[in-house]
């Protein structure tokens, strides 16, 4: 399967429910994929490595997990999960096993930082000079990449987990996050939408109030990106964005928050994923790349 002259690249994209695995040339040319459920670490990492293994030699691997994660390349810890509450997942040492099994050099990110990575070299960002990848799923997460390079600080963004302005409509509902309550992935994930409603949004009734509720919140996140960062687009990803029409319900609710003052806010572009479901993969394959150089 080994190109000469072309070095294969292992990707992995390490979510909460399954692992998503790539072997590629380069992050647009994937050669396998094959997904697993995530279990225990023990388990998962050692099919993962396994599968890796059965496509011959890679000469680097890139890993966007789920989080809490390290990324300070000076900590101790670097490419760890941290301190996520799934069960027996705190504490993982993900990077360093890799590394260690496999004897290549690891990039690490967080899942959305690799998806907002790839959509802003081969997705929806194309032509864009920075971007916020945002995930509304089982939970809300956000990736930020500005002039090509993922944002860290302090650790990593977690845009889910800002309090928006309550809409009061919706203000009996406390919120379903175990840190925040009613931070916006305590308010518009999946799990909170079925938590008040008793279905998925797209399950709802077009008429339901819910679609407004939901793109509401979305919007304020929109909103909050394009004022405090002025990125250009917001590519907006995730099972609970597959509901109809709430694309467009964000968009209009986004244009009326900002009311007509930022400069610039005929730029502001909201989208879907133009990689579909396989930004989190491509973007593995980036980390990858960038690894070996
Ligand atoms: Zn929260």
């Amino acid at each position: 399967m080994n190109v000469p002259g072309k070095p294969l690249l292992g990707g992995i994209e390490a979510g909460g429910t399954k692992f998503v695995l790539v072997v590629g040339h380069s992050p647009t040319e994937i050669v396998a994929k094959h997904s697993i459920p995530t279990r225990s670490p023990a388990t998962t990492l050692a099919q993962a490595a396994e599968w890796l293994a059965q496509h011959g030699a890679i000469a680097a691997l890139g890993i966007a997990s789920f989080g809490p994660v390290e990324l300070d390349p000076r900590a101790p810890r670097w490419g760890y999960i941290t301190n996520t509450p799934k069960p027996g997942w705190a504490d993982c040492d993900i990077a360093g096993y890799f590394a260690r099994r496999l004897a290549v050099p690891v990039g690490f990110d967080t899942d959305v930082n690799g998806a907002a990575l790839a959509e802003y070299a081969y997705g929806a960002g194309l032509g864009a000079g920075s971007l916020a990848y945002v995930t509304v799923g089982t939970g809300i997460g956000g990736g930020l990449v500005i002039d090509g390079k993922a944002v860290h600080g302090a650790a990593h963004p977690e845009v889910g987990h800002f309090y928006p302005r309550r809409l009061s409509v919706d203000a009996e509902f406390h919120g379903i996050c175990p840190h925040h309550g009613d931070c916006l992935e305590g308010l518009a994930s999946g799990p909170a939408i079925h938590a008040r409603w008793g279905a998925s949004l797209s399950d709802l009734p077009a008429d339901h109030a819910a679609h407004g509720i939901i793109a509401g919140y979305l919007a304020q996140l929109c909103h909050s990106l394009f004022a405090m960062l002025a990125v250009e687009k917001v590519v907006l990803g995730g099972g609970v964005m597959n509901t109809p029409g709430l694309l467009e319900k964000v968009q209009f609710a986004t244009l009326a928050l900002d009311a007509g003052y930022l400069p610039g806010a005929d730029k502001h572009l909201l989208s879907r994923p133009g990689l579909g479901d396989r930004s989190g993969a491509v973007g593995a394959l980036l980390l990858a790349r960038s690894a070996l150089d």
